[in-house]
């Protein structure tokens, strides 16, 4: 197994383009495993690369693939009777480097962890979907706009007014969410997420739940962006929409709504991995601070990353949680509700 510096140095080598996309649909797969040994091989010979979820309720997918194997692909998946028809999301915007350095196909029990049990709901009576140009007027009016992702996402870029919670998974902001926004039962409420996957559960748990009027975009901040472009409507998301690849966001809106969690001074939507292993946090830094800790969260990560692994492991992880408490700090002075 090659580590990922040589991955990387395979990468660099590279002489064609990769087109970054998303793509997800509700369907059911009969054998999951063999869905995905299917898949493996012949991605891996298309030399695709990224992170796919099967399950008996369908398939979530990041990825990227080769320029000249487009069509190659593109005939392959379509081909798939469970698959024929998914819409794909390409990316808003493609860095220089490839947006993923392996491809990794799991078989997992959801396509998005989010904690329910589908027996007890109808997760096919989703709300109703909103193009770009009715979320500009929704938001215009005034509606009531729920971001459906975790704080770390919102804190780069998110839809003006839109209401973010201070969670960091899925599964308990729909354990929150119900109740946070119970006034709103009977009102027009508008959810949002990247690519609209998580707003398919959300939408339905909601009504489940009692609210009367839920809609959702269409293809999440990905696909609003792409549409506003086209129709040259005003782009109403602010900031960078974070993607889980290499990229760590791509960028939507002009300006830079965050700042850097280390100095908290300097404007900054550049999300990076602590250096230190054991820490691994992800934080927003500014170019001056990420030069100065040399890539670390902290002193003490830094520090630390010089003892042995196990004493690094042992006060890496008691100051993880302090860690964490300051950094949402910072994320509150975002608009978090
Ligand atoms: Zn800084
Ligand atoms: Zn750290």
């Amino acid at each position: 197994m090659k580590n990922k510096e040589e991955l990387l140095a395979d990468l660099a080598k590279e002489n064609f383009k990769r087109r970054t996309l998303s793509f997800y649909k509700y369907v059911k797969i009969e054998n999951p495993k063999e869905m995905r040994d299917m898949l493996f091989d012949k991605l891996s010979e298309l030399k695709c690369l990224g992170r796919i979820y099967v399950a008996h309720e369908g398939i979530n997918a990041q990825m990227n693939v080769p320029e000249h194997n487009w069509d190659a692909f593109n005939s392959f998946l379509q081909n798939i009777p469970e698959f024929t028809g998914v819409p794909y999301k390409f990316a808003v915007e493609e860095k220089g480097s490839s947006s993923f350095i392996k491809l990794i196909i799991k078989v997992r029990e959801k396509i998005v962890a989010d904690g329910l049990d589908d027996s007890t709901f109808d997760p096919a009576n989703t709300g109703e979907y909103a193009l770009a140009e009715e979320v500009n007027e929704m938001i215009d009016r005034g509606t009531t706009v729920i971001d459906m992702r975790n704080i770390y996402e919102a804190a780069i870029g998110h839809f003006e007014n839109a209401k973010i919670m201070n969670v960091d998974t899925f599964r308990e902001q729909l354990q929150k969410v119900q109740d946070m926004f119970k006034d709103k039962k009977d009102e027009e409420v508008l959810l949002y997420c990247t690519g609209g996957i998580r707003c398919e559960k959300a939408s339905a748990w909601m009504k489940h739940n009692g609210f009367k009027n839920v809609k959702h975009i269409k293809g999440g901040i990905i696909d609003y962006a792409h549409r506003v472009k086209e129709l040259g409507l005003p782009n109403k998301f602010k900031g960078k929409n974070f993607v889980f690849d290499e990229r760590m966001g791509e960028r939507v809106g002009d300006e830079i709504i965050s700042a850097c969690q280390i100095c908290e001074k300097e404007k900054s939507d550049e999300y990076i991995h602590c250096k230190n292993l054991s820490c691994h946090m992800l934080f927003i830094s500014c170019k001056k601070c990420e030069k100065n800790l040399d890539g670390y969260c902290s002193r003490i990560c830094q520090i630390c990353d010089k003892f042995p692994k196990k004493v690094n492991q042992l006060f890496i992880n008691r100051n993880q949680q302090k860690h964490s408490n300051q950094y949402k700090k910072n994320y509150k002075r975002t608009n978090v509700v």
